[in-house]
């Protein structure tokens, strides 16, 4: 995305960082829950959504809102 940007987006080609496959950003498909975000907390092999009591713990502490999303690898 950041190379893209860097070019004005008039070159949308990327390698994907999960299989390294050669796509352009018009072909990804999102699946909701899904975003794009300039930072990311993340949690390793987590076996369910977080409560949303810790979700607003971590939004009191950080000071910002928070999305919930799956990372698939
Ligand atoms: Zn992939």
């Amino acid at each position: 995305m950041e190379a893209a940007y860097a070019k004005g987006f008039q070159d949308l080609r990327i390698v994907t960082p999960c299989c390294q496959a050669s796509t352009n950003l018009n072909e990804l498909i999102y699946e909701p829950p899904s975003g794009l975000a300039r930072y990311s907390l993340a949690i390793s092999s987590p076996e369910t959504f977080l409560a949303p009591q810790i979700i607003e713990k971590l939004e009191e502490i950080l000071g910002v809102k928070l999305k919930q999303v799956w990372f698939h690898v």
